[in-house]
């Protein structure tokens, strides 16, 4: 069994992440999605919500699974047994930050392989930051989160009559 883990904030998922998801789980055997819950970040969407949105959006595709872990990705890695982290790269600002986050966990916990996966050109300036903001100001964020986050986000900034 070839499996991998995606951690992530996904505050919220968007459909970058998704596609992310689609393409690594048609090829490992098992993709575990580690939703994270950092104590010194502040998030829009509490771990229930993160993992609840994540969770639905990938109930279709059987082999992948959704959990939250508060503590460090190479802890759960080493307590499932997993070798392979999976990160996802928009361009070469992403590839400097997450070329450095492997390296730190190679030092921590050197068995862990991160591959790094190119975005899909469609997903290339989807960031959740970037959509919060959008968001917030009542912008179009339709084609950039599932209808689910859409319907989430809507909740969460009443005031903004969101397209
Ligand atoms: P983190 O706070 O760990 O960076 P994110 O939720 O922002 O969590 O991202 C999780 C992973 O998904 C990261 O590897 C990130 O680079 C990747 N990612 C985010 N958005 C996209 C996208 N549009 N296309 C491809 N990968 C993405």
């Amino acid at each position: 069994m070839l499996k991998a883990v995606f951690p992530g904030s996904f505050d919220p998922p968007t459909l970058g992440h998704f596609n992310i998801v689609e393409r690594v789980s048609a090829i490992f055997d098992e993709v575990i999605v580690v939703v994270a819950e950092n104590r010194q970040k502040s998030y829009l969407f509490n771990t229930e919500e993160r993992l609840g949105l994540m969770s639905e959006m990938v109930a279709p595709r059987n082999n992948v699974r959704c959990v939250v872990w508060d503590s460090l990705i190479v802890d759960f890695m080493r307590q499932e047994g997993i070798q392979v982290l999976i990160r996802g790269v928009r361009g070469v600002d992403d590839f400097s930050y997450e070329f450095e986050l492997s390296m730190m966990n190679k030092t921590l916990h050197p068995a862990i392989e991160t591959f790094f996966i190119s975005t899909d050109p469609r997903y290339l300036i989807l960031r959740s930051s970037s959509i919060k903001e959008l968001a917030s100001f009542g912008g179009d964020i339709s084609p950039m989160v599932p209808p689910i986050v859409f319907d989430a986000l809507k909740k969460k900034f009443p005031e903004n009559k969101l397209r």
